[in-house]
């Protein structure tokens, strides 16, 4: 089996094996690592029954070059043995919502989709890290799903540590428990200030000398090792409707921030998983669905505007150089996008609530308008399938708010109110987060 290499979307460094991509994150030159062949699926994942089987799969068919069988089988079951059901709403033929599906992504530990990229890329860094006995410190700003996924995804993985910096104060109190859960090799940092003071302490962070030691590596989505596993979970989607006889081929809905899930679809449906379009929802930062209608140009991008779908708050997509790159003729064929904006999607949230019984949270609201505009734009009524990103009770002020029902927490959720808390208050300074990485702590 001959490997796939990477290369940068600015195309001024040397191709890169998946390791080198994977402990690298960004290219030299500032660019993404794109693959340079999309590798096809083997055919049996039609019958693969969990996404642990599509992943272990489809792992050979990106990995079989560089890692064993064996440990490539252990790794799926280890980063993805938690369920990603497809549900089917609970509509009458001919209404609005009849034949459409939520392929719901936020089963795992910190009940986002974040969980998949992040578990897979945890043990694949581990995995690819070799006996090197230099352990590695992965440095993320958070305000969002990515912090707790990062964390716990990370979290007792050996010769990893994890250092999270968030806004003291400015995530919600569902967010903040997950953040400060006290977890094996993580320190989480309480920043006095924003979440951009975040974001400027670990760009600085990884130019300091003082901190080579460290090693410092970063867990963006942007990363080879996050965005390859997020293409199994299509897959997965499609087997499962094959088994229960309700379509063959679909269009599906991506609650749309930074554009990594997107690509990952791309690269399922490349690698034979049959999506007839992706519709790309997106919150207020509608960026992408102006450029997808000609109605912009990438200088357009710039600061995001705060919703209620917080982790879509976009307003320069990473993935878009990746995306433009892989596919630079006809990105506007394979993708629809739209842009909705917060009374919309909490009128959907609710209408959906009524007619079908069925809670979203709002980032998923946000797809499920997707779904609609779509239909009502392209006349394609065919299945359509919405990626539920987040669990509702993540959020629950606003689901709360959009349809006077309380979202239930899962007792796992409901379990990290009472979670040892662990976290170090420091200042909105690269001197205060330097100081405070140097520090051993033991
Ligand atoms: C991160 C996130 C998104 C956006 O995903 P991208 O890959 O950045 O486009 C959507 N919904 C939720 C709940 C998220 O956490």
């Amino acid at each position: 089996m001959q490997s796939i290499r990477y290369e940068s979307t600015r195309s001024g460094a040397p191709p890169v094996r998946f390791a080198d991509a994977l402990l690298r994150g960004l290219a030299p030159d500032g660019g993404l690592y794109v693959p340079d062949r999309i590798p096809a699926l083997p055919k049996a994942w039609r019958d693969a029954e969990t996404l642990e089987d599509v992943g272990a799969l489809g792992l050979m068919a990106w990995l079989g070059a560089e890692a064993e069988a064996d440990d490539l089988r252990a790794l799926a079951h280890d980063a993805l043995g938690f369920p990603a059901p497809l549900v089917r709403l609970n509509a009458p033929a001919g209404s609005e919502w009849a034949d459409v599906y939520v392929l719901e992504l936020f089963h795992g530990p910190t009940l986002s989709f974040k969980d998949v990229g992040a578990r897979s890329m945890a043990r694949l860094a581990a995995l690819f890290r070799g006996d090197d006995a230099e352990p590695l410190t992965i440095l993320v700003a958070t305000s969002g799903d990515t912090g707790s996924a990062v964390a716990d995804g990370f979290a007792g993985v050996p010769g990893i540590e994890v250092a999270l910096l968030y806004p003291e104060g400015q995530v919600s109190e569902v967010q903040e428990q997950q953040l400060v859960a006290a977890r094996p090799g993580v320190r989480t940092f309480a920043v006095q200030g924003t979440f951009d003071d975040c974001q400027r302490m670990v760009k600085a962070a990884f130019s300091d000398p003082a901190l080579e030691a460290l090693r410092l590596s970063s867990a963006n989505s942007i990363n080879v090792g996050r965005l390859v596993p997020q293409s199994f979970y299509y897959a997965h989607a499609f087997a499962q409707a094959r088994r229960a006889g309700w379509f063959e081929e679909a269009a599906v809905v991506v609650p749309s921030g930074n554009l990594g899930n997107v690509t990952a679809g791309m690269l399922a449906r490349e690698g034979g998983v049959p999506i007839r379009r992706f519709i790309a929802a997106h919150n207020a930062n509608g960026f992408f669905p102006a450029y997808l209608r000609g109605e912009a140009t990438a200088g357009a991008m710039g600061p995001s505007v705060r919703t209620d779908s917080n982790a879509m708050d976009v307003g320069a997509p990473s993935n878009f150089e990746r995306l433009t790159h892989l596919f630079p003729e006809d990105l506007a064929e394979r993708v629809w996008g739209t842009s909705v904006g917060d009374d919309v999607t909490s009128a959907t949230l609710r209408e959906v609530y009524d007619a079908t019984g069925y809670l979203a949270c709002p980032h998923t609201a946000v797809g499920l308008e997707g779904a609609r505009r779509y239909r009502a734009a392209s006349g394609d009524t065919g299945a359509a399938i919405v990626l539920a990103t987040a669990h509702p009770a993540k959020f629950p002020d606003v689901v709360e708010r959009a349809t006077g029902s309380a979202p239930l927490a899962p007792p796992r959720l409901a379990a990290f109110a009472t979670r040892e808390r662990r976290s170090e208050r420091i200042a909105p300074t690269e001197e205060a987060l330097r100081a405070a990485l140097l520090v051993c702590q033991s």
